[in-house]
């Protein structure tokens, strides 16, 4: 079914859903295209297409090998939409779906060409705001780099900006999704290009890990996990990989590195991960059980665990895809609400196959212990639980602290 959008393109068929609208390929004067077609109620806001006009010039500005380039900005009664570069493959998050975890080498070079995406964006001034595995394309037609990863491009520049300011979001709203959200953004600071390395780095620890560093739960304990929480080492990653990764992800954005030193230094990392296999991790219970008493008689069944803090764009819309839509607004949380509880709540990745005290799992294990015991006696037991509690221990350690390295992160 083809359909008309302005007097200029046509857009034959839909390639993708977002928060924001509708991907569409489509044709135009120079050839196959990309077309997002926002969503009604967004391309109705007179306000918003003004704001979209204003920002046309920006927005077509950026010309980049690993930006998909904004060709064309298309108002037509009802329809609001931006004419893209088409991308002919998939986004990161399904890539991420699938693999659930990336050989290092390959997050690496992903991460790579994002840094330079964000190098020439932040160099032209603007600010990404939304960097995550859903905006991430992978061009499975482009040649195949370190580690087999098809070149990325980063989608989606300054829609963040667009869509959410100002009147959607007062100085009191937070806008972004929370398991990206830089600590500053949440202590209500202006969004600088600092904000897009933090959310990189998380998006680099989430191709690692398989989940992302402070996630899980409801978004507001996410919030406060950004706040004043210490990001724990990944098992088994390289050092040199975990130095420049706390160093982006530190709390303070003075310290983290410029964008085109963070694709400098990726890159120089890329023959020490060569052929390393994809990082042995289990994902951490969302929420720790504090002071968790002695397991119960009847072993309650092993909770789900609980989807990622999920909030619509604009209040009250139904997101297109509840897995895809993680855009969160809300209010900006008090000094005492990110203070959080006396006791600290830090996802602590624990090696495949090792349970976390307290937790459910690790309940099973303890019954599992008890009765290896009354079975095979006391000395068989004492050597197998000493193991397993060996192990979970690892979480316990103090974490490390941030980068030191201070570089000023504005272009
Ligand atoms: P939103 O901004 O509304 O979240 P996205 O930009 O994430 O929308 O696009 C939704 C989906 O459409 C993507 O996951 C991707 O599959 C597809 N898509 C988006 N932009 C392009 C493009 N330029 N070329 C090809 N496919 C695209
Ligand atoms: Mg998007």
């Amino acid at each position: 079914m083809a359909r008309k959008i302005g007097s200029r393109y046509t857009a034959h068929q839909i390639l993708g859903r977002g928060s924001a609208g509708t991907v569409w390929l489509g044709e135009g004067p120079e050839g196959p295209v990309a077309i997002k077609l926002l969503r009604e109620d967004l391309a109705s806001d007179q306000e918003l297409v003004g704001r979209f006009v204003q920002e046309r010039t920006a927005l077509l500005s950026l010309d980049h090998a690993r930006v998909v380039g904004v060709r064309d900005l298309v108002v037509d009664g009802n329809d609001l939409a931006l004419v893209m570069d088409l991308v002919r493959g998939t986004d990161l998050r399904t890539r991420l779906d699938r693999e659930r975890r990336l050989a290092p080498e390959a997050a690496v070079a992903i991460a790579a060409d994002v840094a330079d995406a964000l190098s020439a964006a932040h160099a032209a001034g603007i600010v990404h705001r939304d960097v995550k595995p859903e905006n991430v394309l992978l061009d499975m037609q482009g040649p195949l780099g370190p580690g087999g990863a098809h070149p990325a491009l980063l989608t989606d520049f300054g829609i963040a900006k667009l869509i959410d300011t100002p009147r959607r979001t007062r100085a009191t709203k937070i806008i972004g999704t929370p398991d990206y959200l830089a600590p500053e953004i949440i202590e209500g600071l202006p969004p600088r290009a600092a904000v897009d390395i933090y959310a990189l780095a998380t998006v680099l620890y989430e191709l690692l890990a398989g989940f992302t560093p402070f996630g899980g739960g409801h978004p507001g304990a996410i919030l406060r996990r950004h706040v004043t929480e210490t990001v724990v080492p990944l098992p088994g990653i390289p050092d040199e990989l975990w130095q420049l990764l706390i160093q982006c992800l530190a709390k303070a954005p003075a310290s983290r590195l410029r964008a085109s030193e963070m694709a400098t230094r990726l890159r120089e990392l890329l023959p020490l991960l060569a052929g390393m296999a994809p990082l042995d991790v289990d994902e951490p219970d969302a929420e720790p059980v504090a002071d968790e008493p002695e397991a119960p008689a009847v072993e309650p069944e092993e909770p789900e665990r609980p989807r990622r803090g999920a909030v619509s764009l604009v209040p009250g819309a139904a997101p297109a895809d509840s897995n895809r839509d993680t855009h969160t607004s809300m209010r900006v949380p008090a000094p005492d609400e990110l203070a959080g509880g006396a006791r600290g709540t830090a996802r602590a990745p624990r090696a495949s196959g090792a349970p976390r005290p307290g937790s459910a799992r690790n309940r099973h294990s303890a019954r599992r212990r008890r009765i290896t015991l009354a079975v095979a006696g006391v000395v068989l037991a004492a050597a197998v639980g000493g193991g397993v509690w060996a192990v979970s221990s690892g979480g316990d350690d103090p974490p490390p602290s941030d980068g030191q390295n201070s570089a000023p992160a504005e272009p």
